[in-house]
């Protein structure tokens, strides 16, 4: 098949097209390197079936495929509040644009969404069927309420024009290709405990999360992508769930870093506690994550130790 896969320079995208290749397919990449980078991508840029495009989706484009998986937008909390009203574009312009591509050429698209619209989440495990506890004027709404209204375009290209479509929420991601600047937890601690910095843990640290290794979310993409007629939304996590702390010290254990833990404030409207629940995905995809926190953090440590000896 022909796949576009926009973000496909970033950290997600850059290991779904590899594997995309791996199975054969003609991959489309297309991304306006906000957040991405050529770094990602540069080990394909030989392989005759690979394309890449310098694009951004909020301007349309017209390109003859089969599938479309939409990942463009950046993710990190840093990242997406640095312009907060492109970030809206994204999501909104940027996915009519694309739904309006499936639409005309008859392709598959699978959009990208998050466990952020379950906003600071008041059903613990998160749920497919919960709407949710987003706060729609605060400083993360530009990314949660753009992405849920790309869920509503979604829902309604399908309704009304029968656009084949996939809906994943993805969970807390990390693994190799993470920015460095991007400031999410995993990068951030990362980077500290091997410098021997301070650890910033924000709050108090008894918030939680669930991190799954990028390898088993993108499994997880591709069944999703071609499951037989399953729209979801299907949430695509690890539903092992740690506080802030604890994963502190875990990558202080795992790096054998000397690093201090400093608490610094908390930022507005973060999420206490997310874990998924992925009874959906293990029910229609026979998916679950198999690579474990010490093995993925271990992994991930190797690939940013690489980086700060390249200088
Ligand atoms: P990333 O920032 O590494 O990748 C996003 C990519 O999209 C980058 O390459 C960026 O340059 C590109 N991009 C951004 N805006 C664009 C635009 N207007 N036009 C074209 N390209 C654009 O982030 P990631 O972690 O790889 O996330 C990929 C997708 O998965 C995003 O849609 C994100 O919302 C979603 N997601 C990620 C996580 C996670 O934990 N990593 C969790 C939930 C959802
Ligand atoms: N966090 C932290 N120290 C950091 C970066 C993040 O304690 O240096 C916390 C952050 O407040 C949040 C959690 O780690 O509670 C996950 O943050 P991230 O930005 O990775 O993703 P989020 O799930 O909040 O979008």
């Amino acid at each position: 098949m022909r796949i576009l896969v926009t973000g496909g320079a970033g950290f997600i995208g850059s290991h779904l097209c590899e594997r995309l290749l791996g199975q054969g397919h003609d991959v489309i990449c297309l991304d306006n390197f906000f957040t991405g980078s050529k770094d990602n991508i540069i080990h394909l840029m030989d392989n005759h079936r690979f394309e890449l495009i310098r694009h951004d989706i909020v301007e349309p484009i017209l390109l003859e495929v089969d599938r479309i998986y939409n990942l463009a937008c950046p993710a990190s909390p840093v990242h997406y509040q640095y312009n907060p009203v492109k970030t809206v574009k994204t999501s909104v312009m940027g996915m009519i644009n694309m739904l309006g591509m499936a639409k005309r050429v008859k392709a598959r698209i699978l959009q990208a969404s998050t466990s952020e619209v379950y906003g600071d989440p008041q059903v613990h495990p998160q749920t497919e069927e919960y709407w949710g506890n987003v706060n729609p004027i605060g400083i993360r709404s530009c990314y949660d309420e753009g992405k849920r209204i790309a869920e509503t375009l979604m829902m309604d290209y399908h309704r009304q024009n029968g656009v084949d479509i996939r809906i994943i929420r993805i969970f807390n991601t990390y693994g190799p290709r993470m920015a460095e600047n991007d400031g999410r937890v995993v990068s951030n601690f990362i980077l500290q405990a091997l410098r021997n910095e301070d650890i910033t843990v924000y709050g108090d640290g008894s918030q939680t999360r669930s991190f799954c290794y990028v390898d088993d979310l993108v499994e997880g993409m591709i069944r999703m992508m071609e499951s037989d007629g399953f729209i979801g939304p299907v949430n695509l996590g690890n539903p092992v769930e740690n506080t802030i702390l604890e994963f502190a010290e875990k990558i202080i254990t795992i790096t054998k870093s000397r690093s201090k833990i400093v608490f610094k404030p908390l930022p507005q409207d973060d999420p206490k506690q997310r874990r998924p629940n992925i009874s959906l995905a293990t029910e229609k995809l026979n998916w679950q994550p198999l690579v474990d926190l010490a093995d993925g953090l271990g992994r991930t440590a190797g690939y940013f130790a690489a980086r700060l000896n390249k200088g």
